[in-house]
């Protein structure tokens, strides 16, 4: 069993940060003595479910501190399997692969959140450690039961309300009125499921009445939030408690999709420490051992609002990995091993630009072109089919301040459509 907060004395390490000077220091609580958990040491293999590009960020961070990776997913030759030492490709329903798999490893995580609940159960029956545990990946693999949770401990959501048929969607529309956002409760990911409906024939066409009536609300409506600007923190529990946060990014989505990353976001000093703790309430509430994003709506009277949770490493986070001290999938390593945190300085302000299959579409993007930024960084995920819309890869522009990032972030990927 993990040893609790309380099991042993802790001092505050406080550590200043010029990138993140509004924020107040960091936070890290330092065991005096040893906790009762064995830590899992480098050499040991560590088990990934999922195999996309998250996973291979986090399979690169762990191989460079000399651990082992096995990744288990439907597919092969996969973004985390390119990477990984082991590469198992099997079903996720296929729990004797399953067991299999976590019966060769020291610790099973995950690195999208759509993995099902009995996977991680049977790992964990396997006998081995499931980090994040299973009822974190039950409860924010499902929008309703996220938003459930999080309201009932007290943390601000959006308004919303169940689903289950056209009745109570014409209900909840009275309630919150045009436009309001319709999501599917599960496997929504990137605006997936999601529908802004605008008039009442909409609704009635967007959510035709059911055969039968669903015994779980099948989906949930959401008040519009016209929002100011959407904003994440990035943070990291370990199983000793100890807290860690990268401080507050600036999002900016493009057709649902994350589409540029700013750190640190230029947010008032109030606001972020404001994010800031409840992203630490939340991991608390969770008990989070690993990373966990929190997104939020700021609202132009400038209240935040938790829009969604991703319990693991995020795409606002890969900054991270060129920009901190400690990435955010060395800190998921560190966290699920047992071993204390990584410092999460930012060395200077940073700027990350998705790359969608979209770039593909005339020709090859052209590499060179953006390269020739020498402040420039590009991640590749080893995807062979860019589709539109599919995430192909970031970009990691560093600068002096988060706007000059932010310009050649965008200068950089506007040259990869520069003929070459
Ligand atoms: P989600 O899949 O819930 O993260 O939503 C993807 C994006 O859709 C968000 O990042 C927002 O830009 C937008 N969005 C989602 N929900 C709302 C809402 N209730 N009000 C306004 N915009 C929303």
């Amino acid at each position: 069993m993990p040893s609790s907060r309380a099991d042993f004395s802790s001092r505050i390490l406080l550590l200043h940060s010029t990138a993140h000077s509004h924020l107040p220091p960091l936070r890290v609580n330092l065991p005096h003595t040893l906790p009762s958990y064995t830590p899992i040491l480098p050499g040991s293999a560590v088990g990934v479910l999922g195999s996309g590009q998250l996973g291979r960020m986090f399979a690169i961070a762990a191989r460079r501190m000399g651990y082992r990776v096995h990744t288990f997913s439907p597919d092969a030759d996969t973004p985390t399997g390119q990477v990984a030492d082991v590469e198992v490709t099997a079903g996720y329903e296929d729990l004797d692969a399953v067991r299999r798999f976590a019966s060769q490893v020291s610790v099973v995580t995950f690195e999208f959140e759509n993995v099902p609940a009995p996977t991680a159960a049977a790992c964990a029956d396997a006998g081995v450690p499931v980090r994040p545990d299973g009822q974190v990946l039950h409860i924010t693999q499902n929008r309703l039961r996220e938003k459930t949770f999080l309201s009932q401990h007290g943390f601000p959501v959006t308004r919303f309300k169940p689903i289950r048929d056209a009745s109570d969607l014409r209900s909840a529309l009275g309630d919150f009125g045009y436009p309001s956002i319709l999501k599917t409760a599960g496997f929504g990911y990137d605006g997936k499921g999601q529908t802004r409906i605008t008039t009442a024939d909409q609704a009635a066409s967007a959510f035709p009445e059911p055969l039968l009536p669903s015994p779980e609300p099948s989906h949930v409506l959401e008040a519009y939030v016209d929002f100011e600007r959407e904003v994440s923190v990035v943070a990291a529990r370990s199983l000793d408690g100890s807290f860690a946060h990268w401080g507050v990014i600036d999002n900016t989505h493009r057709n649902h999709i994350l589409d540029l990353s700013i750190a640190p976001a230029d947010v008032p000093p109030a606001v972020a420490t404001e994010s800031v703790e409840i992203a630490r309430g939340i991991l608390e509430s969770f008990g989070v051992v690993g990373v966990l994003c929190v997104e939020f709506f700021l609202t132009k009277s400038g209240k935040l609002l938790v829009n969604e949770l991703a319990p693991r490493p995020h795409n606002s986070g890969h900054l991270t990995f060129d920009a901190a001290v400690t990435s955010q999938f060395e800190q998921q390593l560190r966290a699920v091993c047992g071993l204390p945190l990584g410092d999460t300085r930012l060395l200077c302000p940073a700027a990350m630009a998705n790359l969608l299959g979209d770039l593909w579409k005339d020709r090859e993007p052209n590499w060179r072109a953006a390269l020739a930024i020498p402040d420039v960084k590009l991640h590749l995920y080893g995807k062979t089919d860019p589709r539109p819309g599919r995430k192909m890869g970031h970009l990691t522009a560093l600068a002096a301040t988060p706007r000059e990032a932010a310009q050649l972030a965008l200068s950089a990927r506007n040259a990869l459509l520069v003929s070459k």
